[in-house]
């Protein structure tokens, strides 16, 4: 079996038509290097325009790099970033963010669902206060979460509310920060500035793009020097442009809310298709384009068997992600393979 339309990850996707258009695009002519190109310049305003603020916007390769680099800008070695415990930028980005910063350590906090509360961000602030603890300068939310469920635009408001308390900054990993906006089917200035985002990274890579990740500071003061902080780290693109475009191709006629919904949609496909089956649950609500379900150790090896492939996450459970070139009949065939080993 191809490894296509697989339920690993959002990220085992191509390039969607539209991104891929517009790099061809880009393509024909020469264009001024580091992003003095007029494509950097057009995906930035589009993003200004689409956060409907005057923001800083910068793009680098990755999400790592991204969540590395925009922590790093807002705070000091000497400070600490307070994170759920599932964070990515706890799990799965090998200490960038403590790097980039030179130190700065991450505080993990609970709560359930993958989403931290204000209940137990008070509680780290207010664990220690002396000068022998990081001192706690920044927020970082997952939107959506690790777990696929989503901040509400109330939760992130009583979390502004808790972090202007105490001074935090607030970062956002926005790795499916469209599949988010989506489901809320809110403004997406509604679930960022205008609910006390300072920084925000925006990911093109899992909505459809080859590479390209958007951070976009709404909190400009905190932007200072961060072009430098970027070279220095070898995340500027000397033919920016081919990160740029395609950005363009996502933003025009809202294709990367269009592919968000999407995968979302299929994700929902899934979830009801798998609900009462006997032996299988979900572990967490579907919110978004993830679904993470409890399945007996032999249905999830026979289904490997005929070639799906998915993650173990969390305690065991399956983890089926989609994306925007999921489509329905894989999702049917996938569900068909599930109910015929259940019976
Ligand atoms: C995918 C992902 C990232 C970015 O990961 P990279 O592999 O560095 O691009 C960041 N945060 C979350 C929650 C993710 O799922």
């Amino acid at each position: 079996m191809s490894v296509s339309e697989q339920f690993a990850s959002d990220n085992y996707s191509g390039v969607c038509p539209q991104a891929w258009k517009a790099m061809d695009e880009a393509n024909r002519v020469d264009e001024a290097a580091y992003g003095e190109d007029s494509w950097t310049q057009r995906a930035a305003d589009g993003i200004r325009a689409l956060f409907d603020t005057d923001c800083d916007v910068y793009f680098v390769f990755n999400g790592t790099a991204a969540n590395s680099l925009a922590l790093a800008s807002i705070g000091q070695s000497f400070h600490s970033v307070i994170c759920h415990e599932l964070a990515h930028i706890e799990t799965d980005e090998c200490g960038g963010p403590e790097y980039a910063s030179n130190g700065a350590k991450l505080l993990l906090g609970q709560g359930p669902d993958g989403k931290l509360t204000p209940e137990s961000i008070e509680h780290l602030v207010t664990k220690r206060t002396d000068i022998h603890y990081p001192k706690p300068k920044a927020l970082s939310l997952t939107q959506a979460t690790e777990v696929g469920t989503i901040y509400t635009p109330d939760e992130l408001r009583a979390i502004r509310a808790t972090a202007d308390q105490y001074n935090l900054n607030i970062h956002m990993d926005g790795a499916r920060f469209a599949n988010a906006v989506a489901a809320l089917d809110v403004h997406p200035s509604e679930i960022t500035w205008k609910a006390g985002v300072d920084v925000l990274c925006f990911s093109g890579t899992k909505n459809g793009l080859a590479l390209g990740e958007a951070v976009v500071f709404f909190n400009k003061r905190l932007a200072e020097d961060f072009e430098w902080r970027c070279k220095q780290a070898g995340q500027l693109a000397s033919k920016m442009r081919f990160i740029s475009a395609p950005w363009c191709g996502l933003l025009e006629d809202d294709v990367w809310l269009k592919n968000a919904r999407h995968a979302n949609a299929c994700a929902e496909r899934l979830a009801s298709g798998l609900a009462g089956l006997p032996g299988i649950a979900l572990r967490y609500p579907r919110e978004v384009n993830g679904v993470f379900v409890e399945m007996p150790e032999p249905i999830q090896a026979a289904l490997r068997s005929k070639g799906w492939r998915f993650y173990n996450f969390i305690g065991g459970s399956a983890r089926l992600m989609c994306s925007w070139a999921t489509t329905t009949e894989r999702v049917d065939q996938f569900l068909a393979d599930v109910r015929e080993l259940v019976a």
